[in-house]
């Protein structure tokens, strides 16, 4: 989790850089929850096709490492995400982990 989150620290820096028309975090945090609306799109779309439920153009294009590739984009802009919104990502992860195991402790 720590080597990821700081390549989630390089690449918001790389972005920033990049992507500099969203001087503020309010504008930034609103262009990166459509990217993950952009990215769960495209995860859906390979869902889709791995089911075999794709018109055949579109079955064309999918393979094995392309569904992998949409589950990482998603988790990358998810943690992008919550790096723009102050969101501790492994204090959530632990506090809600620890809330779904107690519902399994009744
Ligand atoms: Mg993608």
């Amino acid at each position: 989790m720590k080597k990821i989150l700081e390549f989630i620290d390089l690449e918001s820096g790389r972005l920033r850089k990049t992507h500099d028309n969203y001087p503020d975090e309010e504008k930034r945090a609103l262009a990166r929850m459509v990217k993950l609306s952009e990215e769960v799109g495209e995860l859906a779309d390979e869902v889709l096709s791995f089911n075999s439920m794709q018109r055949d153009e579109k079955q064309a294009n999918h393979n094995s490492d392309s569904l992998s590739e949409e589950v990482a984009d998603v988790l990358i802009v998810t943690l992008l995400l919550a790096k723009t919104l102050g969101v501790d990502v492994e204090k959530a992860l632990e506090k809600k982990i620890e809330k779904i195991n107690k519902r399994y402790e009744k």
